[in-house]
């Protein structure tokens, strides 16, 4: 076997940044619920956490507005030995878990949970585009990702979507 390739070696850690997103319902309950429950995964744990924030539902092609409510935002730094399909198959459940409903695309949803970067990982596979193809055009991923990874979320790149109106919410998390 070659060095490193042992089945009982523990799993690389990595620092994944992950969007949490909600605008069905008690929407700040539950975004906080589901970082506790990031924070509960195997081989997970919650290292940083931003303010919640407060934004306009954007259509996912547009820089349009979307219907549906106000979204509630944040962003967590999950410090993860879980391997990345393993991480999306368990926001995945959690999003199940909440309820979640897929009408359309941009339709409402009570809990969304995206992978914004996995470590420096490039992956572009059926189930999972990492770093994720739409973090920088979204003012509700780049600013609370900027509070806890400043280095992540450039001045020019919060530049880009200083237009879109984003409110930090004056709430403990
Ligand atoms: P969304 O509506 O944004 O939650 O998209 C859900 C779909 O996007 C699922 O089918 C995922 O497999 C896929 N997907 C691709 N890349 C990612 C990512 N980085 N994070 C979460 N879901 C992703």
């Amino acid at each position: 076997m070659s060095a490193g390739s042992s089945a009982n070696e523990p799993a690389p850690l990595v620092t994944a940044y992950v969007a949490l997103g909600a605008n069905l319902g008690d929407a700040q309950a539950t975004v906080r619920q589901a970082m506790d429950a990031l924070d509960r995964l195997p081989l997970s744990r919650v290292a940083r956490r931003s303010s919640l924030y407060r934004s306009a539902p954007i259509a996912r092609d547009s820089a349009g507005r979307a219907d549906g409510p106000d979204y509630i935002n944040a962003v967590v730094a999950l410090d993860t030995r879980l391997p990345a399909l393993d991480l999306l198959d368990q926001l995945q459940a959690l999003e199940r878990a909440a309820g979640r409903e897929r009408s359309s695309p941009d339709a409402p949803r009570t809990l969304d949970l995206d992978i914004l970067l996995y470590g420096d990982a490039h992956i572009n596979s059926p189930r999972l585009s990492v770093p994720h193809p739409r973090m920088a055009q979204r003012a509700f991923v780049l600013v609370p990702l900027a509070e806890i990874a400043p280095e992540l979320a450039s001045a020019a790149q919060l530049a880009v979507v200083a237009d879109q109106a984003i409110q930090r919410l004056q709430t403990g998390v």
